[in-house]
């Protein structure tokens, strides 16, 4: 048998800032760094540290910026500790803030009132039910442009997170939107009176009831409607709030520049004294200010548990000497920035390429092209990934890889849950599920021909009136073309409310009887009908209708590939990601595209220096994801198919002015035809191509 690692073997391999910070006692910890300096690796080896010490897995809450990271973490820890012979990390509370105030709130809400069955809306139901209210109200018919739901939804949103009042909100980050103060607070009334008729809580609410728990606010005055129940079992006596609070023994936050104002008074009051308490974060990749998000999180923690321990790390791991050159250039034109320069022991290696093409096509094919090199090169698929600010980016490159056959999977963006034909489905599980979801109803109810808006809404008021009985619906006389149709819809619903069936059979009579319906609304039906086929193939996998709902809500997937779990060791494919859903990943070989001014900063973010210096911090991390290998490009043109002036030329990105253009060797790729030896003009090019050259030899 081999012989079992000691904890010491374990923390060997971190440098000894690390280790202070992996071993630091129960003090309050935060560890500021940099990219690529092994903050999280140093969170995974003390969660380890923690358990191997001692520490019941069950009382550790480890909270980070996507479920699959917090799932990453665990399955880190996890082989730590089995090399100690220890049986594991499993019990673990891992995941989104959003995913743990769920999981409290469904045990514990009941003691400020809430419902046990609660669900969940996601934005964009939240925008969608906003809109609902918007209608009401007739906000929508004003002479001048009344906000759109987006924009409203975005202001109630920071309001709550920032714990902002409106009218500071309005004035500091939506200026043009001030005249409507009176309306906008008329229509957020509504909006909370109806998510409350409906029984649904938004993102938002899982934030501030997580936080009402915590500070015992039953009844109080900022939610005067919830009647306290009592505690589960065993814990009747205590204040709700000290229950919670008694929960955890430790707390460990990843990425805590990403958080907002609530967040962070959450944390305070889960954790007073700051015992047990790790958190970690790098003001120079804080890139969701625009969702309320603040820096002044990793900044005043230092103030607010006074004594607290601050580890700094500068040595970057990740990438290479000529990579962190780049890097550390770009982020040092930053107007402000509290973490220092990094350096790297890995001196050697290729310097970043920054790439001027011609056109997007062009684009598609040097990147398309550099990519099966390294392939060649013995660098999988899965170890490179093409970044881009906005999801749209990457669509020519998407029609061209799978010309290629180069199979990939794409991060941010639109995700499968939120694509329309999906929505539907899953629209007819939570109408059977909540017959108060007025924004299921408004979806589905219009599927139906001969039914419109206004109807629908009639028809969910007299559902609403009628407790959520479908009958009230039986007697409803459609108009011709849906004569046939809605007794047998009427018949499904009501089915699936009483159902004892199994999931996949619930999504089965759902599909039978929507097919047709899709098929007549929407173009491209086979592969949607898959998609649809796929999702009641993985339904069995949920314990029931409620979870599935609720899970997709809270970490939708991407794809149905996503779907259908981890992918298998011998599967290869190449990731796509907005740069957004790329934090805290690497990969050996990274491309940039679209780093044209106007794509990155976008034109949508550069009102003020803010959002600029934001923009800036989002291309920071795009380029600190790379281990070996990074390449910027930038078509020159941008074509408009169909309009009078044909092109618009592009400008290299602001971020890389003439002053840091000596840390790329730059490449102007000749033509996109200029097959596999063309000479793109570049050493790095030429390099990677004899390697390639070298590799044909080897078989003649
Ligand atoms: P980001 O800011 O992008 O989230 P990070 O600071 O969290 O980065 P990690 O992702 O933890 O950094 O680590 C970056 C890389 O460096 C990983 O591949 C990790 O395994 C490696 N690494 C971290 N610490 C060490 C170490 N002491 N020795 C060798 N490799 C290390
Ligand atoms: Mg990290």
């Amino acid at each position: 048998m081999a012989e079992l690692a000691t904890i010491d073997d374990l923390l060997a391999g971190l440098n000894s800032q690390q280790r202070t910070a992996a071993t630091h006692g129960e003090g309050p910890l935060l560890i500021v760094a940099g990219a690529g300096t092994g903050k999280t690796a140093t969170l995974v080896h003390r969660v380890a540290w923690l358990i191997a010490g001692g520490v019941d897995p069950s009382r550790i809450l480890l909270l980070t910026f996507t479920r699959r990271a917090a799932a990453e973490m665990l399955r880190r820890a996890e082989i730590l500790l089995h090399r100690l012979g220890h049986p594991g990390a499993g019990r673990v509370w891992g995941g989104t803030y959003h995913a743990i105030a769920t999981r409290l709130l469904h045990r514990y809400g009941k003691a400020i009132g809430l419902p046990p069955d609660f669900a969940v809306h996601d934005r964009a139901d939240s925008e969608d039910l906003m809109n609902v209210v918007r209608t009401d109200l007739n906000l929508a018919k004003t002479d001048k442009r009344f906000p759109k739901k987006g924009t409203c939804m975005a202001i109630y949103s920071r309001a709550v997170n920032a714990r902002e009042k409106l009218e500071s909100v309005l004035e500091n980050h939506f200026p043009w939107c001030e005249d409507w103060r009176e309306e906008l607070k008329l229509l957020f009334n509504g909006y909370v009176d109806r998510k409350e008729a409906a029984g649904v809580l938004d993102y938002d609410d899982l934030l501030l009831y997580w936080h009402a728990l915590l500070n015992d606010e039953a009844a109080s005055a900022e939610s005067p409607r919830l009647q306290p129940g009592p505690l589960p079992k065993g814990e009747g006596k205590k204040r709700v709030g000290d229950v919670v609070r008694g929960l955890f023994d430790c707390i460990l936050i990843d990425e805590f520049q990403d958080t907002n104002t609530l967040q962070a008074e959450i944390l305070y009051a889960l954790s007073p004294e700051g015992k047990g308490l790790t958190v970690v974060g790098d003001d120079a990749q804080s890139i969701y200010a625009f969702r309320a998000a603040t820096v002044r999180n990793i900044l005043d923690f230092p103030k607010h548990y006074p004594g607290a321990t601050i580890v700094t790390l500068e040595q970057n791991y990740r990438s290479t000497e000529p990579i962190l050159d780049a890097t550390n250039q770009v982020i040092a034109l930053a107007r402000e920035r509290y973490t220092k320069n990094l350096w790297s022991e890995r001196t050697e290696g290729q310097r970043p390429v920054l790439v001027n093409c011609e056109d997007d096509g062009d684009q598609a094919t040097y990147v398309i092209r550099r990519i099966l090199e390294h392939r060649e090169a013995g660098i999988d698929l899965r170890r490179q990934a093409v970044l881009f600010r906005a999801s749209h980016h990457s669509i020519l490159l998407e029609a061209e890889l799978a010309r290629a056959n180069i199979p990939f999977h794409k991060y941010g963006g639109l995700k499968f849950i939120e694509t329309a034909h999906v929505k539907d489905l899953m629209a007819f599980l939570r109408l059977a599920e909540n017959p108060r979801d007025m924004v299921a109803g408004s979806r589905l109810l219009p599927l139906l021909p001969g039914v419109g808006p206004g109807k629908a809404r009639q028809l969910m008021d007299a559902l609403l009136a009628a407790g959520g009985n479908f009958d009230v619906w039986a007697d409803w006389r459609p108009p011709a073309a849906a004569a046939t149709l809605w007794p047998k819809f009427v018949s499904l619903l009501k089915s699936l409310v009483r159902t004892a069936d199994e999931l996949p059979v619930q999504l089965n009579r759902v599909r039978k009887f929507y097919a047709p319906l899709l098929e007549g609304k929407y173009d491209h039906v086979e592969p949607r009908l898959r998609d649809l086929e796929q999702l009641e193939l993985i339904a069995s996998r949920y314990r029931n209708r409620a979870r599935m709902l609720l899970e997709m809500t809270l970490d939708p997937p991407s794809s149905t590939q996503d779907l259908a779990g981890p992918p298998q060791l011998d599967d290869d494919y190449l990731v796509l990601s907005t740069i957004h859903s790329a934090k805290g990943l690497e990969w050996d070989a990274v491309y940039v595209i679209h780093a044209a001014d106007g794509n990155i900063p976008s034109d949508m973010a550069t009102k003020n220096p803010e959002e600029i210096e934001e923009e800036r911090r989002l291309f920071y991390v795009a380029l600190t994801r790379a281990k070996n290998w990074l390449y910027v490009c930038y078509p020159l043109r941008y074509y408009y198919p169909g309009r009078s002036d044909r092109h618009t030329f592009a400008q290299r990105t602001r971020f890389l002015p003439s002053a840091l253009l000596h840390c790329f060797d730059q490449c102007v790729p000749e033509t996109p035809d200029a097959g596999d030896d063309g000479a793109d003009g570049c050493s790095a090019c030429d390099a990677s191509r004899q390697v390639r050259r070298r590799i044909r030899e080897l078989w003649g």
